[in-house]
């Protein structure tokens, strides 16, 4: 079978065996990528129309108690300028965001032990008392199982973990020895039991990642079926021990993109702020690939250029409401519009 054949058989049966995403994965060529682009495209136009769902970004805190050997809010980055923000000024980024016309408010940090499930749980419940109508996502890493049913019950909706990697010698070169893969796919299978809209994904390119690894995620992806996928590329930081690894591939990540869109037709897709950092038309691209979400920052300006996960990382200089004028400007020229309801998972047709 070639590869556009595999692509194919992808879309027919929504699984390809271990070895045919390997070899896809180490023989695609630029005219694979680009028929599995409008496959994926096709797929998603069906399911969603031309329409892009929006998410603010509150990145509330980078205080972190892991030492993720990518990340650039790793504990041992004695250089990161550390913040949190108070429940009130979380809440005024939810109220601005909303008036931009955001329906889902995403809060996001490191994995920072002042913010107890107690605190936390206020938190969700304020924000929804503030905006019934709209969605709460929570991304604050990896809890206890009766953590994550305290939060479900304050009243969030989903919950974004990637999973990093599926392969567990490889989730070993990325993390430092306390860390356990176990526990985070744990973490997944209890958000996904609990009721949350779950969100898995990897960083694409991540260092000593192979062929064999993202074969197992696209496995992952088949058996587990997240609600959400989120894929960027890896982006080194330079306080990192990872700072002088090579960014992952743009097309490999546009590639991964729609093979995950072919596979999952009504998977959340977000075009990613990782993406857009590596290319300037990134998301663009991504929406042209097959994904359908988009995750704008609503975090106080003064501290944009504090939650620095990787270098160079885009729109840390511009005002919530310039990031979704901006936003706006870039989907409508490629022919789409932003929608304006929570778009929530749900099965569409079949
Ligand atoms: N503490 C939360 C949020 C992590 S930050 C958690 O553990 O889930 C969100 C995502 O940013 C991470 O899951 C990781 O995939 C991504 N990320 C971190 N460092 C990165 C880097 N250097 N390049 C690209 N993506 C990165």
């Amino acid at each position: 079978m070639n590869n556009t054949e595999l692509i194919e058989k992808l879309n027919k049966e929504k699984s390809l065996d271990r070895d045919e995403w390997v070899r896809l994965f180490e023989t695609f060529i630029p005219e694979d990528r680009k028929f599995a682009a409008d496959t994926a495209r096709d797929i998603s136009v069906s399911a969603f129309g031309r329409e892009i769902y929006i998410r603010g970004i509150v990145e509330f805190s980078n205080i972190c108690r892991n030492d993720c050997l990518y990340c650039g809010i790793r504990r041992s980055n004695r250089n990161a300028s550390r913040y949190r923000l108070t429940a009130e000024e979380i809440l005024q980024s939810c109220d601005e965001g909303y008036s931009l016309g955001f329906r889902t408010f995403v809060l996001q940090s490191g994995e920072d032990g002042y913010y107890t499930t107690e605190k936390m749980s206020e938190i969700v419940r304020s924000i929804k008392n503030a905006h019934p109508d709209c969605a709460v996502t929570l991304s604050l890493g990896e809890m206890e199982y009766s953590d994550y049913a305290a939060l479900k019950a304050a009243g969030a909706d989903r919950y974004l973990l990637r999973h990093e990697t599926a392969h567990k010698e490889h989730y070993g070169r990325l993390h430092p020895a306390e860390m356990s893969w176990e526990h985070r796919m744990k973490c997944l299978r209890d958000l996904k039991s609990l009721g949350y809209q779950t969100g898995a994904g990897i960083m694409v390119g991540s260092p000593y990642q192979t062929a064999e690894c993202l074969a197992e995620d696209m496995l992952f992806f088949a058996e587990f079926k997240p609600h959400m996928i989120g894929i960027g590329p890896f982006i080194p930081h330079k306080e990192t021990p990872f700072k002088d690894f090579p960014a992952g591939s743009y097309e490999l990540t546009l590639f991964m993109l729609s093979l995950c869109r072919i596979m999952l037709p009504e998977v959340l897709l977000p075009a990613t702020t990782a993406l857009g950092t590596v290319n300037p038309r990134g998301r663009e691209e991504g929406v042209l690939a097959g994904a359908n979400v988009i995750m704008p920052n609503l975090s106080p300006l003064a501290v944009r250029k504090k939650y620095m996960l990787y270098d160079n990382k885009i729109c840390t200089g511009d005002e919530s409401a310039q990031c979704r004028h901006c936003l706006e400007e870039r989907m409508k020229s490629i022919g789409y519009e932003i929608a304006t309801d929570r778009g929530d998972w749900r099965k569409r047709s079949e």
